[in-house]
Order: structure tokens, then sequence, then C-alpha cells
């Protein structure tokens, strides 16, 4: 299944045997099949990482207490939380123009829904819908179907019940309560969260020989299944996404107790957590969006690794650098980042 060997500039450490899915849009070797893979890094997703990157740290007074995320409607003044002295977050401010932009962007998908030279274009899951729906008895319905699901999704699912929910104290707030004054930045969030570098081996491998035999440190040589992931209702494993064990990987440990490791996908990487892989429409956990602030302020796409194994920097990539070079942050009304 892998089809891409990453090394690590550290001989000891095993390489990174990457899946087609894993890959760049552009790589010559890149696969993704929307009913046999887990779901892609959106194009959106990629974005909105580097809205929340450009937005800078989150205000603790920012974070939403009791409120519903989905009562949350675009069109609705009375269901949007931050109104009067609390400013919105201004990550969450492009994140939406962002949103808008891609539905104008999608357009064209559902203007030539029968067109496979244009629809080659469109992220993998919106082209599977759109192929389907142009073989239904009335394409046409079955089309403007995929449309209005794809921008509810853009305009609602994605700010409110996805965005307004990590945004909330009961959410990102877990992993900042410790951390010290009113807008915890890249240095005071990994004081009680890390970036940590390891091994990950499958349950026939034994961690003490494997740390032995390549001379790692044993504290960071782990089964997969001793980490936070393979022990929810609904264990993802690395494997479901093509990843061959022994593997390097970045592993977040956050204050909330968890590790969850963040698994390379689609150009970039995707939180293991519950919250991110129970649910295909959310394009960002709370890990993701600590990870964003923290990128934000080393100014960087690549995790920093807080200790641990030296892990190729694939496993650090947290945004595809094709869209990093062309993704513009702006508000809504089409108005650039200040
Ligand atoms: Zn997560």
């Amino acid at each position: 299944m892998s089809c891409r060997t990453i090394h690590s500039a550290d001989g000891s450490v095993p390489h990174l045997a990457l899946p087609p899915g894993a890959l760049a849009h552009m790589d010559r070797d890149y696969d993704y099949d929307v009913d046999r893979d887990p779901p892609n890094v959106e194009p959106i997703e990629h974005q909105i990482r580097l809205d929340f990157m450009h937005g800078g740290a989150v205000h603790r007074d920012q974070l939403l207490g009791d409120y519903n995320p989905w009562s949350y409607k675009a069109d609705t003044p009375a269901t949007h939380p931050w109104r009067g002295v609390t400013q919105k977050p201004r990550g969450l401010d492009y994140a939406e123009a962002s949103c808008d932009v891609r539905i104008r962007e999608e357009e064209t998908f559902y203007e030539h829904a029968d067109d496979d030279t244009v629809l080659v274009d469109a992220p993998a899951y919106l082209a599977a819908r759109i192929r389907e729906a142009s073989e239904q008895s009335d394409p046409h319905e079955a089309v403007s179907e995929v449309r209005k699901n794809r921008e509810k999704w853009y305009q609602e699912l994605i700010p409110g019940a996805n965005l307004r929910q990590i945004l909330k104290e009961s959410s990102y707030g877990s992993l900042v309560e410790k951390c010290i004054g009113p807008t915890p930045d890249a240095n005071s969030l990994l004081e009680h969260n890390a970036f940590v570098g390891m091994v990950l081996v499958n349950d026939d491998t034994d961690p003490d020989a494997v740390s032995r035999e390549r001379d790692l440190d044993s504290a960071y040589v782990l089964r997969e299944s001793a980490l936070s992931h393979a022990n929810t209702d609904e264990p993802v494993a690395l494997a479901d996404y093509g990843i061959e064990l022994p593997a390097p990987i970045l592993v977040g440990e956050y204050d909330s107790g968890s590790q969850y490791p963040l698994i390379p996908w689609g150009d970039a990487l995707t939180c293991s957590c519950p919250y991110k892989q129970s649910a295909p429409f959310r394009v960002m956990c709370k890990h993701e969006l600590l990870a964003s602030i923290v990128c934000g302020d080393h100014d960087s796409i690549f995790i920093p690794l807080t200790r641990g194994i030296h892990v190729p920097h694939r496993a650090r990539r947290f945004v595809s650098p094709e869209i990093a070079v062309s993704h513009l942050p702006q508000t809504a009304g089409g108005h650039p980042l200040p």
C-alpha cells in the first residue's frame, strides 16, 4: 500500500512509509479513493489552518461558555455569539471569508457537472458526489442537491457546528486552562501541551527490543495501542490510513491528559482524536486549533518538536506547501490581512 519512503536525518529512526493518499495532489503517485480511504484533508481545511495561523492567539475571553453551536445561522444575527465588546477571534473571521471564497470558486464544478476535464480540479469528495448525481434520472436536480449540501457545509456546519464548537471553554479552553495570561501564545501553550516525536510499533513488536536495536530512547518507542486514539469507542489506527508500523510519528500530548498521533495524510496531518475522526464534516479539532496557533507564532507550516525522537519533516508538516503559498487570509468583503 505504501508508495513513498521518507528517511529521517537520523539513521537510527525507522523510515516513514506513506500511502498514496498522504501525498500531494500534484504527485504522480497520488491516489485517493473517496469510498475506500478515510476523509481527505479538504482544501478548506488547509486554508482554515492558515487562517488561524495568521489570526494569532485566541484570547481567553473570546472562548464561548454555554453557547449552542448548532443554533448558528449565518444570516440570523441573534445566533452570533460575539457581539459588542467581545470581538470574534480573527482566525475565525478569516476562516469564514475562506468558506465564502470556496463557494464561489466551486460554482464552475456544478456548471460543468458532466465535464471530467473540469471536475479533475474539484476536491475529491465533491467530484465523486457530482459524478454520482450526474448519473441520476434527474441530474440537474441531483447536482443542485449536492450544491445545496456543500454550501450548507461552508455556511453553517463549518463555522457553526464545528469552529464555534471548538472555540468553547469546554473544548479549546481545556487545553489552555493552566496557561498564564489572557492570551495564551505558543510559549504558554507549549508549557502545558507538547508535540513529541515517537516511534510507534504494533502489538506484535516489543518496544524495548526496538529501542535497544536502534539505540533510541525507550521513553519514545511505544505501542500504538498505548495511546488515547486506540482507546476510544470507535478507535482509528495508523493502518486505517495505510501507514505501516514501525513509524516515526508526531504525537500531541495535551493538558487534558490525552495523547493523539498526528497522522500524515492529504499532503498534511490529521488529528486522530475521536472528535475529528467521528464526523467527516469537521475540518478542525481543538488540537489542530492549538497546532495552528503554535505554527502561526513560529511562522512555519511545520509543527515544532517539543521533545523526543527526530521524526522526518513530513511527519511535522501541518499544511500543504502548495496551498500555503497561494492562500491569502482575508476578512469578509475581501479585505486582505491588515
Ligand atoms: Zn484532535
